[in-house]
């Protein structure tokens, strides 16, 4: 005698409601033998499907031992059941428990992508699968093109698909008619003969009578076990050589080689994408709401990061406009001190014992007053600066056309003037202002230079500045007998840091307190540096809130998603998906969601982008790759984190319980 391919010994299973336990199996003992054609009957409710469930290990049972191949299943773990389910057994349900989305020959594939079958072989599997059953001209249509009698048959190539060596039919005809029912029963029959233990249940003692053993089970315990006599035994050498095959592959857990493993992963993952993927597009609106949080807030981040990149850019250009070795002295204790202009203990004599030191290259004054352009009936009020001959050299302006005035016109209350472009527009209206007069506060200047239109740091671009020589201005158009700012340019040699606290350590003596303050192009750029960093920081505070919200809406979708397709995830598993593989599916679903939030999000900050600068050309926007590939990266990892959760409460699922609900 063949030993049993299928042992059961004293298998009870009760279900427990609340405080009450009903035993559905009463210790059900029985043996299948390889290349049986066993059918399971008894009234409904008798625990056919329960026995069903057991056998297929989609159940375990509350006492009692199953073993496949000589294998006991009671110490195996669900994915050592999944991987039976996967290999050896074949499902076939009353309601046929397609994937409606996907068409035949995808629903035949299913279990082979569990498999780690390649994507070609798998097509042509299935194809040639479907036509085996008369289906070839069905493959690409979805279940809902299709009769009860054609679903049937569909998901007999899907149990067929790794093999099925052993067959488990619970009702395959109940829900087909007579014609169809037994087109059905004569399929099972050939797989049999061809070599598959196949196993039904069935209420319908003409659908039994097919079968060479019947078993009747009433109320969870067998009844009776016979052989029908009318049957032959052609395929028992056949049958014995698969037998002792799959008691074989069933005992040896032989390793897969490694690079087989990982092919079979990724094409897994790939197969995830793919169903991830098309569950979004059928439910376009629904995923570009859930994706709404993350769009707003991965362009938040694009957004604010271009924008504070873009303004402080623009204002290290404007730093590194006037050189990087200058020193400005002002008056007051610090930057935007309201009691400044009240100091005025920077004087001309400070210029001076500053000139005369070694770290000081040069050394050039600045005293600024408001006044009032005239030229005939041309009438603009202007800021003027009284400088000296170095200033233009050190802050790196640049003339037009004429000339700047000399180290001696500087000194020397000289009535000329050198003008900006803008003055030059406004007050001369095309014409030459070379050589021509110009008066400030009534005071007639001539003008000597025009400067290029270069935008220049700290400098309105709208507004008129005039520039004389200091002495001019302190002594002739205003009184003013002290500085507003000496810029010192740094000797050669000197670092930055020395020469700035020497020239502290000389002014504190002269004032004999500290009433001024320096900033030297290192500070102001520090200074920058950390107002734009505190800034982003806080954005970037705001951000994370936004896109956790984002998230929240993520996983409430996921949630919705794995309800929704719980019968999904139970058929699935049915046919051998891995709890890691059910993970890694909705898992999948969500960073592929958070994704493509992303990216939607960066396409739209980019877009938001163009349209400022044409609308609003002065906002400085500087996008960098950085920030986009940070904020894809951000996505993807919110699609993990808020997916976990859905993803892991869907790959815990009962395979039996989801296969129940609808
Ligand atoms: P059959 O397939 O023979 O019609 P089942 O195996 O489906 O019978 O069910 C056998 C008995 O077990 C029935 O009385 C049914 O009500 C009960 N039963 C089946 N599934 C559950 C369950 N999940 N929880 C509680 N009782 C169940
Ligand atoms: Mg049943």
């Amino acid at each position: 005698m063949t030993q049993a391919l299928l042992e059961l010994k004293e298998i009870r299973r009760s279900y427990s409601q609340g405080e009450t336990s009903t035993e559905v199996l009463h210790g059900i003992s029985l043996k299948i033998y390889p290349g049986e054609l066993t059918a399971i009957i008894g009234p409904s409710g008798s625990g056919k499907s329960t026995l069903m469930n057991i056998i297929g290990c989609l159940d375990k049972p509350s006492s009692g031992s199953y073993e496949v191949g000589g294998r006991s299943t009671s110490g195996m773990t669900p994915d050592e059941l999944a991987s039976l389910r996967r290999d050896f057994f074949g499902f076939i349900f009353q309601r046929y428990h397609l994937l409606g989305h996907l068409n035949a020959e995808e629903n035949v594939q299913v279990p082979a992508v569990y498999s780690g079958m390649s994507k070609e072989e798998r097509l042509k599997r299935s194809v040639k699968l479907l036509e085996r059953l008369g289906l070839g001209d069905r493959v690409t249509h979805n279940p809902s093109q299709l009769s009860g009698g054609q679903q049937q048959r569909v998901s007999i190539a899907r149990a067929l698909m790794n093999g099925g060596q052993i067959i488990l039919a619970d009702e395959p005809t109940g829900a087909l008619d007579t014609k169809s029912g037994e087109e059905v029963m004569k399929i099972l029959q050939e797989l049999n003969a061809q070599g598959h233990t196949v196993i039904l249940v069935t209420h319908d003692p003409r659908i039994a009578a097919h079968a060479r053993r019947v078993i009747t089970i009433r109320d969870g315990n067998i009844v009776s076990d016979v052989q029908n006599a009318q049957t032959g035994n052609e395929t028992f050498l056949n049958i014995k050589k698969e037998a002792t095959e799959i008691k074989r592959s069933a005992q040896t857990t032989s390793e897969p080689s490694f690079k087989f493993k990982a092919a079979a992963f990724f094409e897994r993952l790939r197969e995830a994408a793919v169903m991830a993927l098309r569950s979004m597009a059928s439910n376009r609106m629904r995923t570009l709401l859930t994706m709404l949080g993350i769009i707003i807030g991965i362009m938040a981040v694009v957004m604010v990061v271009a924008l504070a990149r873009g303004a402080s850019d623009n204002i290290i250009a404007n730093i590194s406009s006037m050189g990087t070795n200058t020193i400005s002295v002002m008056p007051g204790e610090r930057m935007g001190d309201v009691r400044s202009n009240k100091v005025r203990t920077l004087k001309v004599s400070d210029l001076k014992a500053l000139q005369g030191q070694p770290f000081v290259d040069s050394a050039s004054p600045v005293v600024q007053s408001s006044v009032l352009l005239r030229r005939y009936n041309l009438e603009n009020n202007a800021t003027a600066y009284g400088v000296n001959s170095e200033y233009f050299r050190v802050y790196g302006m640049e003339l037009a056309k004429g000339r700047m005035f000399s180290e001696r016109e500087s000194g020397d209350n000289s009535q000329v003037c050198v003008i900006d472009d803008t003055t030059a527009k406004n007050m001369f209206k095309g014409e030459d202002p070379l050589g021509k007069r110009l008066l400030l506060n009534d005071l007639p200047l001539t003008v000597i230079g025009v400067l290029t239109d270069k935008e220049l740091a700290f400098r309105r671009p709208d507004a008129l500045y005039v520039y004389t020589p200091y002495s001019t201005l302190m002594h002739r158009l205003a009184s003013i007998d002290y500085l507003s700012t000496v810029i010192v340019r740094i000797a050669p040699g000197f670092s930055t840091a020395v020469a700035e606290s020497s020239l502290i350590a000389l002014l504190k003596a002269r004032h004999g307190r500290k009433d001024f303050f320096v900033q030297s192009s290192d500070t102001i750029m520090k200074s920058i540096n950390e107002a734009t960093s505190t800034f982003t920081l806080l954005i970037s505070a705001i951000a994370v809130i936004s896109l956790i919200v984002g998230g929240i809406g993520v996983m409430n979708i996921m949630l919705v998603s794995v309800t929704e397709r719980t019968r999904e995830i139970g058929i699935r598993m049915a046919v051998g998906a891995r709890r890691a593989d059910i993970m890694s599916q909705f898992l999948i679903e969500s960073v592929c969601v958070c994704i493509t939030g992303g990216l939607m999000g960066v396409v739209m900050s980019l877009l938001a982008g163009k349209l400022i600068t044409v609308l609003v050309p002065a906002v400085p926007l500087s996008f960098s790759g950085w920030s986009v590939a940070a904020a894809v990266l951000t996505s993807s990892m919110i699609g993990m984190i808020f997916g976990f959760m859905p993803a892991r409460n869907a790959s815990r699922l009962d395979p039996i319980e989801a296969l129940a609900r609808e």
